[in-house]
């Protein structure tokens, strides 16, 4: 019986091992760290063995072929050893995806890919497709193919996943944006990350589509350089030749083969420059899923968006907090900036990814007048903003930050969190970041 090993039990290697296990390989599950009880129980449910705490060399090189959790870097000793022995190494998507012949609508990005997820996954369902949400959110797919039957699935993935994906073919692949991020994994080399999310048109078809962010000069530079298969279909912020997605009079226009008509822009629910691309590419993939034009303009008039994205906290003393805890790279924490209207009081700060603050320096200078800087070590952020901005302050707990941002900002500012940084330094991850935040805030 060939011989599974899946490394690391979270949402996605769980689930993974329930799929293998449904489908009769020889289960085994090994995580470094504890597995959360709610795993261990449907491990346990299903009968499948593993272990916690630490990695058992001589079973995990036993193995035919190793599911890895995209959390595991490529540096990990585990990794490198299953690499010199040549065991073939594969993501839970890429496994998952053997076993259906739904319809896969993959969303990748550096930014935006929860949201445009959503986004797609909410038009859908709305539009009464049977249609499964995967990756990074929701239940894995794995999970969702052992269990249950979906048409389609709506799946976000970021390069961890793709790094370790093949034969997996997306029907519509979305990329959204590629700024970096996540450098630490690919050796500070861009390219390597480029080449990363360009993995999700490999293996597309004449028949596949693939919708992508026409003005990004990193996306552009790569299509010149690559025989694009699949059709394709750009938004924009501007019409021109080609474009499938623009704005023009403040209306968002969508026009592809499928179907042609226009929504005002006073009528989406989500705001800001950054939402209006992730709004064209949801409406585009709805589209080439068929949904009417009717159903789409509803779904983006009524979707709820997503916590700790630009979410709206408080009113407190005439100043207004926003949790955009999930911004952990520069660029996202740029369209924030740039859709904000008053002054600010920006928060910021914790693991560094390699970040280069160049980007965001003129929108700080114009719109920020206090910074406060959260987290373990602040040294480059004092490096680059010292004497760029008018009052600069540390804290190392959320409840310090909001205590004195409350004290530094005005009747009429905005108190944003916008990280620009991972939050491991301080906080368990960027939902218990964000829920400090607004519980902090809650208090004032
Ligand atoms: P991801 O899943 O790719 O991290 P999210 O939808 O969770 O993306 O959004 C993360 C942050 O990125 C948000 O807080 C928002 O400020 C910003 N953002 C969202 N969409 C975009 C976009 N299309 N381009 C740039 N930044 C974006």
């Amino acid at each position: 019986m060939k011989k599974i090993v899946v490394l690391g039990a979270g949402e996605s290697g769980a689930g993974a091992a329930v799929l293998a296990k449904k489908k009769d390989f020889d289960v085994w599950v090994s995580d470094k760290s504890l597995i959360k009880d709610n795993y261990k129980a449907l491990l346990n449910q299903y009968d499948i063995a593993w272990e916690e705490g630490e990695h058992s060399m001589d079973k995990i090189l036993a193995a035919d072929e190793v599911i890895k959790s995209p959390g595991i870097p490529d540096k990990a000793p585990v990794i490198q050893a299953i690499k010199e022995k040549n065991i073939p190494i594969i993501s839970e998507i890429e496994f998952a995806a053997r076993y259906t012949d739904a319809k896969m609508i993959c969303i990748t990005g550096s930014n935006g890919k929860t949201t445009t997820t959503m986004l797609t996954y909410h038009i859908m369902k709305q539009g009464g497709l049977n249609v499964g949400l995967a990756g990074n959110v929701g239940k894995s797919l794995a999970l969702q193919v052992a269990e249950s039957q979906h048409d389609y699935y709506v799946i976000e993935l970021s390069s961890f996943q793709l790094d370790y994906m093949f034969d997996f073919r997306a029907n519509v692949a979305v990329l959204l944006n590629i700024t970096p991020d996540h450098l630490d994994r690919y050796h500070y080399n861009m390219q390597e990350y480029v080449d990363a999310k360009f993995r999700i048109i490999q293996n597309q078809t004449p028949q596949d589509a693939f919708v992508y962010w026409n003005d990004d000069p990193i996306i552009a530079k790569e299509i010149a350089k690559r025989d694009i298969v699949a059709q394709a279909f750009p938004f924009s912020l501007q019409r021109h030749d080609g474009i499938k997605a623009f704005i023009e009079n403040n209306l968002l226009v969508i026009n592809t083969p499928e179907q042609n008509f226009e929504i005002e822009q006073e009528a989406l629910s989500l705001r800001g420059t950054h939402n209006m691309y992730n709004t064209m590419a949801s409406a585009i993939a709805a589209n080439i899923a068929h949904i009417k034009k009717d159903e789409i303009r509803r779904a983006l008039g009524d979707f709820q968006g997503v916590e700790h994205r630009l979410e709206r906290v408080l009113k407190v003393g005439g100043v207004s907090y926003i949790n955009d805890s999930k911004a952990t790279n520069v660029n996202s924490c740029w369209y924030a900036l740039e859709s904000m209207k008053t002054p600010l009081v920006l928060i910021l700060g914790g693991t560094d990814k390699g970040n280069d603050y160049t980007e965001i320096e003129a929108l700080v200078r114009e719109k920020v007048h206090s910074l406060i800087f959260l987290g373990l070590d602040n040294e480059k952020l004092h490096a680059f903003f010292d004497g760029k901005v008018p009052n600069i302050r540390d804290a190392r707990s959320m409840e310090e930050a909001v205590k004195q941002a409350a004290e530094l900002a005005h009747d009429g500012d905005t108190v944003l969190l916008s990280p620009c940084c991972a939050s491991f330094d301080l906080f368990n991850n960027y939902e218990d970041r964000g829920r400090q935040f607004k519980a902090c805030v809650r208090a004032l």
